[in-house]
């Protein structure tokens, strides 16, 4: 069996900012150190920081007053800062600086008058977040083109999208909404950042030499559920897999030829274990890593996390 590995895959800039800040906070102020909502999305990830002393809750008044809470990369509407702000908790953000970006062009579109539109997948806490940048009810989300049809009849008008939207999905959207108010504002293709845009590509180019691709992530990462379905939607069996340990020998009923990637938040060593799972229940032959571009990104961490 060939095996074809999709790169750049796995942590984004934005992940691995993240961890590391609850590390340094745990460093910094000792622990307890609370976090709200996963700090990323893979219990392999939150697993580990729980094991040196982070506490994870969902909400801010779990969060005891005066303690420290780190707030997830995906980030969080302006009700949780002043609930955080009224328990007198200090807290570290560990918002993406991309997914920041998307909360600050939301104000500037609505402080200058437009309705804005938001494009993402409702339930998911990027969108919690940047819905709750305006007051409740002030942004449209929409996650279809279909769903153009049913928006109001607008003048001044502005689109932002989740951060982690299949490439192709997005300009769909953005097409029917420009068609629909011609005069819309927002960003050219939208504000899939660029690991998700990288990851996709990278699948998309491993597709045409795979018959089964396997996507490590967990089940409520957006990114990596966006990578599965592209997968599906080039033709090939893609499964959706937390570990190694959701791997059985069915699966691979002929299976030539295997395609891996990961998800933003999905450490390396799940991958390697599942190339070293597969040398052992397979004749693995050549393991080819395709990539489809390099990425140097890093964002920098706050100044009173720094040494
Ligand atoms: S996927 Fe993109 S937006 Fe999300 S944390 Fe990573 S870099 Fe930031």
């Amino acid at each position: 069996m060939k095996c074809f590995l999709a790169k750049p895959r796995g942590f984004c800039a934005g992940v691995e900012r993240a961890i590391l800040m609850v590390e340094k906070t745990i460093e910094k102020f000792g622990t307890p150190v609370y976090v709200r909502h996963e700090i990323v999305h893979n219990r392999f990830v939150v697993d580990g920081l729980r094991q040196i002393g982070a506490i994870f809750v969902e909400e801010t008044w779990e969060v005891p007053e005066e303690s420290v809470v780190v707030f997830s990369a995906h980030g969080v509407s302006k009700e949780v800062y002043e609930e955080a702000k009224s328990r007198r908790l200090k807290v570290i953000d560990a918002t993406c600086p991309i997914v920041k970006s998307v909360h600050r062009s939301a104000i500037k579109y609505a402080n200058s008058g437009y309705s804005v539109i938001l494009i993402g997948r409702q339930g998911h806490a990027e969108i919690d977040g940047t819905l709750g940048q305006l007051s409740p009810g002030a942004m449209f989300l929409i996650s279809s083109a279909e769903e153009v049809k049913s928006l109001p009849a607008m003048e001044k008008v502005a689109y932002l999208t989740q951060t982690t939207l299949s490439t192709e999905e997005t300009s769909d959207i953005i097409s029917a909404l420009k068609e629909r108010y011609p005069d819309i504002q927002g960003p050219k293709t939208g504000n899939v950042c660029y690991a998700t845009a990288n990851r996709q590509s990278a699948v998309r180019s491993i597709c045409k030499n795979v018959d089964l691709l396997l996507v490590v992530g967990s089940r409520n990462s957006s990114n990596s559920n966006r990578l599965r379905e592209l997968g599906e939607e080039q033709g090939v069996k893609s499964f959706l897999i937390d570990s190694v340990e959701d791997l059985t020998e069915d699966m691979f009923v002929n299976v030539n030829s295997v395609g891996i990637s990961s998800g933003a938040s999905a450490p390396e060593h799940l991958v390697l274990e599942i190339i070293e799972w597969l040398k052992e229940h397979f004749n693995l032959g050549d393991i080819t890593e395709v990539q489809t571009v390099s990425e140097d990104t890093k964002f920098p961490l706050p100044t009173e996390l720094e040494r």
